[in-house]
């Protein structure tokens, strides 16, 4: 678990600016649920037979006996609000989130026990149409953030009845191959076969090279729908592949399902993944209704951004110097009035006393633009001194009334 540097925030904060922009401009409400749960929440949701549920949830038993989990990811939790307090079954639900999320994971590179993501879910729409738009959504956020290196692949997983048939001819393909396949892969085999898909041992990858494959196996309506998907795409210029093999490990996934990744990040190069979900619902309690959504790490797409250079660094722009308590009251006065006047100047106003030297070099350090100083004839002639710390400037003094349309006009230039 992490801890986030101040030195880091300008990029977290640019990426919450930016994802929140996107996110509302598509007509996405924003809903914070809990950071633990019921584990039952989860273990329904996620289902028995997965990585997360299995080794990763963070589960303790609490003062009543109740057992509870920090969320490992957010759609469950979404889900179980929703139903909760009747938000579904009207026209659809655009819904978006962000905070963090545990998994008791190995930490690595891009891999952490605390990671954040931010996410989208749409309820009540089974069309085409809502897994395009989230792909959309996706593309103009990373074009917004200016990181030019993710693609997007895709894959359709059909309905429920085409999974069926597919999973025995996958294990019916795989048992030929037992001897040669490693210990997790035969217990995918048994427990989730389609994961084995996911495999990341190239000798299996190297068998599913003629393995069955999905798409054989979708019937006319699946088919179309995932066409819908392609032919949308192609006529917003999304760029995309079709990868077969692509699966999400939990059982109520249908039709489309999607990640975006990177090269630029060594091994962890998936920055979003996402995906149909119209069997969740019914799985949480309540009556069948349809549900698509996805999840990006921000972790990943900090690093990304941090790549990618150019974010503005959030250092004051001013630093008030003052030489004692009487020219210190002012210069807070002075501070205050100009963050009336300006609510975007930043301004740092030095704390306690100190001689002009000490007060100049915390200046400095704070990476300010400007030192505003006001001593002892300053305060006798109302006036107040400029310097500038990090151009070839001369000083210059000016009256207090001045003081203000100085400093907007100075903000409007840097
Ligand atoms: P993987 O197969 O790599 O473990 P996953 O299927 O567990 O991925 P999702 O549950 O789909 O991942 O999570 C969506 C996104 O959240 C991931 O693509 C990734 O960007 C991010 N993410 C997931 N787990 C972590 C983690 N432990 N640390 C940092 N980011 C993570
Ligand atoms: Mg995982």
């Amino acid at each position: 678990m992490h801890d986030i540097l101040p030195a880091d925030m300008p990029y977290w904060q640019l990426l919450e600016k930016t994802v929140t922009a996107v996110f509302s401009s598509y007509g996405f409400e924003e809903i914070r649920v809990p950071v633990l749960e019921k584990t039952e929440v989860f273990t329904r949701a996620i289902g028995p037979a997965t990585d997360v549920v299995e080794k990763e949830m963070y589960t303790f038993e609490d003062r009543n006996g109740d057992f509870l989990s920090l969320r490992p990811e957010g759609t469950a939790g979404i889900v179980r609000a929703a139903l909760q307090n009747g938000l579904l079954y009207g026209s659809p639900l655009r819904l978006w989130h962000a905070g963090p999320m545990f998994r008791h994971e190995r930490p690595q590179k891009g891999r952490t026990r605390q990671f954040h993501q931010a996410g989208a879910e749409v309820f009540g729409a089974e069309g085409p149409d809502v897994d395009t738009e989230l792909l959309a959504m996706g593309e103009r956020i990373w074009k917004r953030l200016g990181l030019q290196n993710i693609r997007l692949e895709l894959n359709s997983l059909g309905n429920s009845q085409e999974r069926t048939v597919y999973r025995q001819k996958l294990v019916e393909f795989l048992s030929a191959y037992s001897k040669e396949l490693d210990h997790e892969t035969l217990q995918r085999m048994q427990r989730n076969p389609l994961r084995v898909l996911d495999s990341k041992n190239e000798k299996v990858q190297a068998i599913l090279e003629n393995a069955p494959r999905l798409p054989d196996f979708l019937g006319e309506e699946s088919r179309r729908h995932f066409e819908g998907v392609r032919r949308m795409l192609d006529r917003l210029n999304i760029e995309y592949t079709v990868n077969p093999r692509l699966v999400r490990g939990l059982d109520y996934y249908c039709h489309t399902v999607f990640e975006w990744m990177t090269s630029d990040l060594g091994a962890q190069g998936t920055v979003c993944a996402g995906g149909r979900y119209d069997g969740l619902i019914e799985l949480q309690g309540g009556k069948p209704w349809p549900a698509t959504g996805f999840a990006m790490g921000l972790e990943r797409l900090v690093e990304l951004v941090k790549q990618a250079g150019g974010v503005p660094v959030h250092w004051p722009h001013v630093y008030l110097v003052h030489s004692g308590p009487a020219t210190q009251l002012e210069g807070f006065a002075i501070a205050e009035e100009l963050r009336e006047a300006i609510p975007t100047l930043r301004i740092v106003c030095n704390a306690g006393s100190g001689s002009f030297r000490s007060q100049f070099k915390r200046a400095d350090r704070s990476g300010a633009a400007l030192a505003l100083v006001i001593g002892d004839d300053e305060l006798d002639q109302r006036k107040v001194t400029i310097k500038h710390l990090r151009e070839q400037v001369e000083q210059e003094s000016m009256s207090r009334e001045g003081l203000t349309a100085w400093m907007e006009h100075w903000l409007g230039e840097h």
